[in-house]
């Protein structure tokens, strides 16, 4: 007997409140998209963001868009959109950059709060380019000391002590989906005296972040996951009221100055958070992240949190029930208020399984060694989407038709 019937998942999307959100993106007839989490689909409205930006903006208007348009201040009116999604007050966040440089601002940007400790802690099991952006860091500052969750003790918290200058964690780990205590690990990090970076890539746009009732320090994250920018579209940078005065960040190009428009000999940094600014920002890519960013106003962020754990612990229990006896095997945590918006199997033959998916027009991703990843962005998957994803699943596991040779052919892009 099956525990849910596929009359009741219907009934889960009439009822839905997010159900009218699906309206606003383009998603391609036909294709159940579980990836948002690594590429989130266009927003109609950006369609015409990008034709105004083109046609009126760039061609008409040329150099004088910069006033006119308000070109130059993107960095900080979408700033003011994200700061409303993760938490943040506006004038405590820039949209630049992309996530990696803005890790590195980030950590410097901690490290001058902190001359006397040289310690940085983070996770082994980050995103790697977090931890890339540390080590190169570290090749220009080798007193710096680096400890790792996973290779110098189990858990983070253990590795924080009156040495730590800086914690860079992620609130939702990009493999496993394992959500962080936020106001937890903030806290013990203030408690040893150290500030904190947190990594918002899987979570910003997703669930309630509540940066400023954490007292979180800093935070970073991408905008085309679940905030739906495009595919490189700038990221963000957060820092608390706070610090702005003392902080420094290495990267001073112009855009950072007091006054970029007096073209001063000597660089005086911005007062506020326009101080992580470098240099002139890719515009058509912001006004498409402006039409993702608008989407957030029309919904709230806790309904989104609610239909995220619905969805995920949907998708657990039908793949569960129908699929584990061809040797999936649940990566990611099994109570819904410890995960993120994604739920991740490991298989052996995971890469070719999910090339057999992506050919049935079930599209997640792979991450090395062996990891199926499904994300879940509750504004456009409707329940019944988890429902055909799980039967595509289990007649691709049961047919075996993932051993095909054409679907262990590596593809650059994973
Ligand atoms: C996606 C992701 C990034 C991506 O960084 P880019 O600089 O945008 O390429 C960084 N960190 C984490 C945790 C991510 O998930």
């Amino acid at each position: 007997m099956p525990s849910v019937t596929r009359e009741e998942i219907e009934r889960l999307d009439d009822k839905d409140p997010l159900g009218s959100a699906r309206d606003l993106f383009h998603l391609p007839e036909g294709l159940i998209y579980l990836d948002g989490n690594s590429l989130g689909p266009p927003p109609k409205a950006a369609f015409a963001e990008i034709e105004k930006a083109m046609h009126t903006e760039w061609a008409e208007d040329l150099i004088t868009s910069w006033n006119k348009a308000g070109w130059f201040m993107l960095t900080d009116t979408l700033g003011a959109k994200v700061a409303g999604i993760v938490g943040a007050d506006d004038d405590e966040l820039v949209v630049c950059d992309s996530t990696s440089v803005n890790i590195y601002k980030s950590l410097q940007a901690a490290l001058s709060l902190r001359p006397d400790r040289k310690t940085i802690v983070t996770e082994a099991g980050s995103f790697p380019t977090d931890l890339y952006m540390v080590d190169g860091l570290r090749n220009f500052a080798p007193d710096i000391d680096v400890r790792l969750e996973g290779v110098d003790a189990p858990n983070l918290e253990d590795l924080i002590d009156d040495t730590t200058a800086v914690v860079l964690a992620n609130q939702v780990n990009y493999r496993s989906g394992e959500l962080r205590d936020v106001g937890a690990l903030t806290a013990r990090a203030h408690d040893a005296g150290a500030l904190i970076v947190w990594d918002l890539c899987h979570s910003a746009g997703v669930m309630p972040v509540d940066l400023n009732q954490h007292g979180a320090d800093f935070a970073v994250g991408c905008t085309y996951k679940y905030l739906n920018g495009g595919p490189g579209a700038p990221a963000f940078v957060f820092a608390a009221r706070r610090h702005h005065e003392k902080l420094r960040q290495p990267l001073s190009g112009w855009w950072g100055h007091r006054q970029p428009f007096a073209f001063d000999v000597a660089y005086e940094a911005d007062p506020g958070v326009r101080k992580f600014l470098c240099g002139t920002q890719p515009i058509l890519s912001m006004r498409a992240l402006k039409a993702g960013l608008d989407v957030f106003e029309q919904f709230e962020i806790s309904a989104i949190r609610q239909k995220s754990m619905a969805l995920t612990d949907l998708f657990i229990a039908l793949v569960e029930e129908h699929c584990t006896e061809y040797g999936l095997e649940l990566a990611s945590p099994s109570d819904a208020t410890l995960r993120g918006s994604q739920v991740a199997f490991r298989h052996a033959e995971g890469y070719a399984i999910m090339q057999a998916l992506i050919e049935r027009k079930l599209i997640g991703d792979f991450r090395m060694p062996d990891i199926l990843r499904f994300g879940f962005a509750p504004l456009y998957i409707r329940y019944i989407d988890v429902w055909n994803a799980v039967e595509i699943m289990r007649d691709v596991l049961a047919s075996s038709a993932w051993r095909e040779e054409r679907f262990a052919v590596r593809a650059a892009v994973t």
